[in-house]
């Protein structure tokens, strides 16, 4: 397959205008009109510009969504961008195919710490041009493929970052860990959010996108004061992995699986669960789960024990990003295990 060419990912492309076609272009045609990883630089009324990431994984559709939407509803009122936009439009080879990344790619939310991956090249490239014209503000758009609310991400405790995020969303997640997001590079130039829009294309997600972008397009500056007090801020600690020799499946099969999760597994995110919350059963023979802290250190047995096949939560917790999807769970990790976090 010529588009798995590394030449092609390894370096960052650039337009200063939209490409014919492109609002109205379906996520797994993109790769038509663009070449690769593509920095799309808008002319507005205002700079710095708003800097918006969609695509880097290429099943999460719901950032495309909602620049489209916007920029058509700019286009028909004949109006100019109140401030610059630069769009971001990640892995358009993954999202041809539907799927978070393709076999032999690297996980483009990991690759803005460096790395051997061609495309750390091309992130590389991307992010000395951000540290030339630090961006007003930065916004990396995701969905879940589980079900959780809509909630932001933020790697730094400021006061602005903070105000970012919550014109998002009420619920929001500190993390520092994994450091290798585009969210952590974009932290150290200006305030930033990861936003998670729940299902890829659900309506919801579109709306809030579309309504953020196109307010910090028109605001002059990013409030400085801390966020008003109705604000749910938990902290990642913890992320749960399988072991890739581990079969999974849903429902209990120990005869048959090695790894056995509840079917409705994913109703568990975001909710406070007790001790001894059944997440879970494993054959004889499985590896298990395992739960590494934010320092690498194995800290499963704080988290997790084991009663016959089952697999209980040892103490008080809260989960995100809990999922159906096999694949993903393969790829990127069962869950993530946060704490309530005060200000
Ligand atoms: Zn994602």
């Amino acid at each position: 397959m010529d588009d798995l060419d590394p030449e092609r990912h390894s370096q960052l492309y650039r337009l200063d205008a939209l490409p014919e076609g492109f609002l109205d272009c379906p996520v797994n045609r993109l790769d038509t009109l663009l070449k690769g990883p593509t920095l799309i630089r808008l002319r507005g009324e205002r700079q710095p510009p708003l800097f918006v990431s969609v695509l880097l994984h290429g099943n999460e559709v719901t950032g495309l969504l909602a620049i489209q939407r916007l920029l058509t509803d700019f286009r028909e009122r004949a109006v100019a961008l109140p401030r610059d936009l630069w769009l971001f439009v990640g892995n358009i080879e993954a999202a041809r195919y539907g799927v978070r990344r393709l076999p032999g790619q690297p996980d483009y939310n990991r690759i803005w710490a460096g790395g051997t991956h061609p495309e750390c090249r091309m992130a590389a490239e991307l992010l000395g041009e951000l540290e030339r014209q630090p961006p007003f503000a930065a916004l990396d758009v995701h969905n879940n493929s589980g079900r959780n609310p809509i909630y932001g991400c933020i790697n730094q405790l400021d006061a602005r970052y903070l105000r970012l995020a919550r014109q998002f969303s009420s619920i929001l997640v500190y993390f520092t860990e994994p450091n290798q997001v585009l969210s952590v590079a974009l932290s150290r130039l200006c305030p930033a959010a990861t936003l998670e829009c729940g299902l890829s294309g659900a309506p919801e997600g579109i709306s809030r996108v579309a309504r953020l972008i196109d307010a910090l397009l028109t605001e002059g500056e990013l409030p400085g004061t801390f966020p008003e007090t109705d604000l749910e801020l938990l902290h990642t600690v913890a992320r749960v992995t399988v072991s890739d020799a581990d079969q999974i499946a849903f429902g209990r099969q120990v005869e048959r699986y090695d790894l056995c999760l509840p079917n409705d597994l994913d109703t568990l995110n975001f909710q406070p669960l007790p001790a001894d919350t059944l997440i879970g059963w494993r054959s004889p023979n499985a590896r298990g789960l395992s739960v590494a802290d934010n320092a690498g250190r194995d800290v499963t047995a704080h988290y997790i024990r084991y009663d016959g096949d089952r697999i209980l939560t040892r103490r008080p917790c809260v989960m995100s990003m809990l999922t159906r999807d096999i694949t993903v769970i393969y790829q990127d990790c069962l869950c993530y295990i946060m704490e309530p976090y005060s200000l």
